[in-house]
């Protein structure tokens, strides 16, 4: 395996470009940061996340109904929501470097000996902040030539920095303190127009959460459906966020992809049962599609800084190479965002509750996630490094994607033992029309087998099938069914191979 977390991302960002996950977008013009392209790869496997969501949610339920609502809404919407006024993240600009930071990811501490403060250090937000602060805070002492005792250093971020500190904190940049600018609110919506005209007017948003969609359309989908509470209404679609400062690949990019539920609740149900019930059903879930258990875990938003309307939220979190950073958000929204839709579109936003005779405004518990982050995780996750014998048996490295078979980009590849037999290409080409009809299938036959299997391994297809000679001789037409985790290899039948793949792609 790569010796550290970095050179674990930096292999799979180098996997991702040279076998057709993800590429920088718009890269023979520089690239534009925060913003990526999926290859062909990439996009199966990030289909396929989303089919799994899906189907898990929406058709394999009875009380899940899916929406596909617009980007650009109404720009009342985003008042409505809260997002004009305070969808806002706290920028520092550093006047020297012209460099931007967001202030919760900026660090420093003050640099302490002998319980006398000595000078200030900063840092970016990684997985080792703290020993880095550490170790800058030992550098200045010896820069400065102080003799005593460097007391542990305390870091905290930019927003807790208090006025007088402030010039005294140096840049990341450049190391010297006096750049920096008190932090202030960056709107992180992106604007446009709409129409010919370019002024207040004409101003809209594209959306920075699908969320208000299902809100928005709440009355429009209890009024042409047949939904009872409890109900969800789910969508999978595009988000944009101006973030600060995009990084860690695709973690936090401009434009990504979410999938959100908004589950809704009489209100006098029991809220926390059901938000604990989602919170299982979202970490089963990711199971479900290969993350592994000890990657995963939960931060419960303290109460004080929870927002006024939430009751309570939770992130599922994962454990990626730079750090364990939040996967999924489970809110319980209480009746906020239907009663301010309410409010400022003057249409009423209720649910004829037919046990009670009454109209209530029902609650929400909602699931929010992000199709790049899991796909990221996946990544990370499946990621190995083993070794294998080569053609002439000397080990070699064997790069491994060990993906789940749910969501692997091809589920198998049919593979004639060798080319120039064409009873062996004539059959393995049949057999791979077939799967293709139900399954992505990929056909391969140059080079080497072992070569073949590799190809195959590092881009996550579970299974590999080889035509071989005993296909065509022996009795019961069997092909050597090779899995991609273990290497082994056994004998199997075309109906055997299709019920294996039914029940593990599902
Ligand atoms: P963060 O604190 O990481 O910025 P958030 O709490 O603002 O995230 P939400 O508004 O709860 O995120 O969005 C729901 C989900 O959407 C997140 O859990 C994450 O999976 C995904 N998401 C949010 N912002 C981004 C982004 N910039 N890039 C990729 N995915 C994102």
């Amino acid at each position: 395996m790569p010796e550290s977390n970095n050179h674990l991302m930096d292999a799979i960002v180098a996997l991702c470009k040279r076998r057709g996950f993800i590429y920088q977008s718009s890269e023979i013009y520089g690239g534009l940061n925060g913003f990526f392209d999926y290859g062909p790869l990439g996009t199966e496997l990030k289909k396929n996340i989303r089919d799994c969501w899906w189907n898990d949610l929406v058709r394999r339920r009875d009380d899940i109904v899916g929406l596909e609502s617009s980007i650009i809404m109404h720009p009342r919407v985003w008042e409505a929501s809260g997002h004009v006024a305070g969808f806002t993240d706290p920028l520092v600009d550093c006047k020297v470097s012209k460099q931007r930071y967001r202030a919760d990811q900026l660090f420093w501490a003050a640099v302490v000996v002998d319980g006398k403060t000595v000078g200030y250090v900063s840092a970016l937000e990684n997985e080792r902040t703290a020993e880095e602060l550490q170790e800058k805070a030992e550098q200045l002492k010896r820069k400065k030539a102080i003799q005593g005792k460097l007391e542990p250093v305390q870091p905290r971020d930019f927003t807790e920095a208090k006025p007088e500190e402030i010039p005294l904190i140096p840049s990341p940049a450049t190391g010297e303190p006096g750049s920096l600018t008190p932090p202030r609110a960056f709107n992180m919506m992106f604007e446009t127009y709409v129409g010919p005209m370019r002024d207040s007017s004409a101003v809209a948003y594209l959306r920075p959460e699908t969320a208000q969609g299902m809100f928005v359309d709440f009355k429009t989908v209890v009024d042409t459906t047949r939904v009872k509470l409890p109900f969800g209404i789910a969508q999978i679609g595009k988000s944009f966020r101006n973030e600060i400062t995009p990084r860690n690949f695709i973690f936090r990019s401009r434009e990504f992809e979410q999938m959100e539920m908004e589950y809704f609740i009489h209100a006098d149900a029991d809220w926390l049962a059901c938000h604990e019930e989602w919170l299982k059903w979202c970490q089963e879930w990711l199971k479900s599609i290969g993350l592994p258990d000890s990657h995963l875990s939960l931060f419960e938003h303290p109460k004080e800084k929870l927002a006024f309307y939430s009751r309570r939220t939770v992130d599922i979190m994962f454990k990626y190479p730079f750090g364990v950073q939040e996967l999924w958000g489970i809110a319980a929204r209480s009746d906020y965002d239907l009663k301010q839709h309410a409010q400022f579109s003057g249409k009423p936003m209720e649910f004829f509750d037919e046990a009670t005779k009454k109209k209530i405004v029902p609650h929400v518990i909602e699931p929010a996630v992000g199709v790049d982050r899991i796909m990221l995780a996946a990544l990370c996750a499946g990621y190995t490094e083993d070794e294998a014998p080569d053609e002439k048996g000397k080990m070699e490295k064997r790069i491994v994607l060990r993906l789940s078979p749910r969501i692997a980009p091809y589920k198998v590849a049919v593979l004639p033992l060798i080319k120039n037999k064409p009873e062996l290409v004539d059959f393995a080409q049949k057999l791979y029309r077939k799967l293709k009809r139900k399954w992505n299938a990929f056909y391969d036959e140059s080079a080497a087998i072992g070569r073949r299997y590799r190809r195959q391994d590092e881009i996550g297809t579970p299974w590999c099938v080889t035509v071989d000679f005993d296909t065509l001789e022996k009795e019961g037409q069997t092909f050597t069914l090779r899995e991609r985790d273990s290497m082994k290899q056994t004998r199997i039948t075309e109906a055997d191979l299709f019920a294996l793949l039914e029940e593990q792609v599902y």
